[in-house]
């Protein structure tokens, strides 16, 4: 049987989930094996519409101590679900929670961990995931030889497909262990689209001069419903948070649409966006690096060019 882990957060089943119910239910078919998904946790959804992604059975440990992510008691449970059900696979979104959880599953089942897979394993002859490397400019093929595999799933990599089915629940009896850590406060940014979650992200960098530009950015965003992020040097300066900071050493984010702002598209940077699925560049040198990865550029002074397109897309929403 192949298991999903859903991941959600705030009652709701978080986007990426669908994805891997997707690419774990086409993997069962592959593999001619059913579908599972399991769930720590309460969410408000009806689970039985989880079927609708291809998963036969919903398995839920219904404790809503779950919600909240705590990466050693998580993978504790979904080590003994994998085992109680028999789970030949078990497939994560390769998000922060799939990142904190998958290697420690792979580590107390001895299985073998393909990490930000970008497409099915090859079942030809063995199990062999296709991934990423350095930062997206090459692929590698990794052939799992354990009797038991942990798969994260890079977002945005495989389409959502879906029809009519429905799942059973089940619950699922696991003794929930006792918490190594306690977490004393949550200070959560409210009113904004989360930027790991969004389809949309605007994103500013130095080009903007300075934080009090950044009007022009927030406005493009409110626009298009979208998310902000900023490159390294902007949250190291103070001008936005840190939690904006995308790349390879900030966050790594695959929306729709990333829209980059006065960024020149270092290769630092292009690690953490490059696997957005189309990018719009805006810069006012035409031989701006990013251009390179962009689908569609504008060269332009961001100070004229980001006002109108707002405008446009204001009306256009209208
Ligand atoms: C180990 C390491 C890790 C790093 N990790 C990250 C990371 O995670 N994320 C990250 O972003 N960076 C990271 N960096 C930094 C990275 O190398 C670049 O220095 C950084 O991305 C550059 O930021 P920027 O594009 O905003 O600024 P700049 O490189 O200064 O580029 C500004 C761009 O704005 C354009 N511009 C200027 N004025 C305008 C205007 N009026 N209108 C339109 N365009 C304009 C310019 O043409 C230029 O292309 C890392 C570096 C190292 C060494």
């Amino acid at each position: 049987m192949v298991l999903v882990f859903i991941d959600h957060s705030d009652e709701q089943i978080r986007k990426s989930s669908f994805e891997v119910l997707s690419y774990g239910a086409a993997l069962a078919e592959k593999l001619g094996t059913s579908a599972a998904g399991l769930l720590l946790g309460t969410v408000s959804t009806d689970l039985t519409s989880l079927g609708n992604y291809g998963i036969s059975v919903v398995y839920q440990v219904n404790d809503a101590s779950l919600n909240q992510l705590d990466a050693q008691v998580q993978s504790h449970l979904v080590s003994e679900a994998a085992k109680k059900l028999n789970a030949a696979v078990i497939v994560f979104s390769h998000n922060q929670t799939g990142r904190a959880i998958a290697p420690r599953v792979a580590a107390r089942l001895k299985a073998g961990l393909v990490a930000g897979a970008v497409a099915l394993p090859d079942t030809s002859n063995g199990f062999v995931v296709r991934k990423n490397v350095f930062s997206g400019k090459a692929f590698a093929d990794v052939s799992i030889t354990s009797d038991i595999k942990v798969v994260s799933l890079n977002p945005n990599s495989f389409p959502v497909s879906t029809t009519q089915a429905v799942a059973t629940v089940e619950k699922l009896q696991l003794e929930v262990p006792a918490a190594k850590v306690r977490v004393t406060s949550v200070n959560k940014v409210k009113g904004e689209v989360p930027l790991t979650e969004a389809e949309i992200v605007v994103s500013g960098g130095r080009g903007l001069k300075g934080p009090e530009n950044w009007a022009i950015v927030e406005d493009l965003a409110h626009a298009l419903h979208a998310a902000t992020a900023c490159s390294r040097p902007v949250a190291d300066s103070h001008w936005r948070p840190h939690h904006e900071h995308v790349g390879q050493t900030g966050i790594q984010i695959a929306p729709n649409l990333y829209i980059a702002i006065g960024i020149s598209g270092a290769i630092q940077h292009l690690a953490g966006v490059n696997r957005s699925k189309n990018i719009v560049v805006i810069n006012k040198d035409p031989e701006a690096p990013f251009f390179k990865a962009a689908d569609y550029g504008i060269v332009g002074d961001a100070f004229e060019v980001v006002p109108k397109l707002t405008e446009e897309i204001k009306k256009m929403r209208q």
